[in-house]
């Protein structure tokens, strides 16, 4: 799917994510598939939560137990592969990276987009956090629906009055 669409199985999503009693607090959800060499998520951790070894081609793994979902992981992924998720099993909060002008603004309503890039439902922007070294990328945080938990992706403009 990925090799011949451009966009992974439900699978393979779901494949990264931990059981769901995990993410009763924040953790980091890795969305890397393929070996390419890069490593910025694992030196910049600081907790040392992300492993990729000697082997910089590797794709990352990442342990549960050290993550603490602080998000620094997410600003620094040039591949924009990583978000944080926590959920109380009816709605998801996700910190994603987003990198389009103008960013959204608390307490607006945009719509929440999966890897296909279709919209699947609401997104509730939470808050929005520049980074100050990644000053390029805004962390967002938003809040969906539980049950679109494996399909969301990102957000899209569409401001809901
Ligand atoms: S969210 Fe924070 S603690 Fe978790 S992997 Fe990313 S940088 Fe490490
Ligand atoms: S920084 Fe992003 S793209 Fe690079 S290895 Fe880590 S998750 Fe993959």
């Amino acid at each position: 799917m990925l090799e011949k669409k451009g966009f992974p199985t439900k699978e393979q999503i779901q494949s990264c994510f931990p059981e769901k009693t995990v993410i009763l607090n924040p953790k980091a959800i890795i969305e890397c598939y393929e070996k390419i060499p890069c490593n910025p998520c694992s030196t910049s951790c600081p907790f040392n939560a992300i492993y990729i070894g000697d082997d910089i081609n590797q794709i990352p793994v990442i342990d549960f137990n050290k993550c603490t979902g602080c998000g620094v992981c997410v600003f620094s992924c040039p591949g924009l592969a990583i978000k944080v998720v926590q959920t109380d099993g009816k709605k998801a909060t996700f910190k994603i990276p987003y990198e389009f002008i103008p960013y959204p603004k608390k307490n607006e309503i945009w719509n929440a987009i999966d890897h296909a890039g279709e919209v699947i439902g609401k997104a509730k922007i939470a808050n929005v956090i520049i980074g100050k070294k990644q000053n390029k990328t805004a962390l967002v945080e938003v809040i969906v629906d539980d049950k679109i938990i494996y399909d969301f992706a990102t957000i899209r403009r569409q401001v809901y009055e």
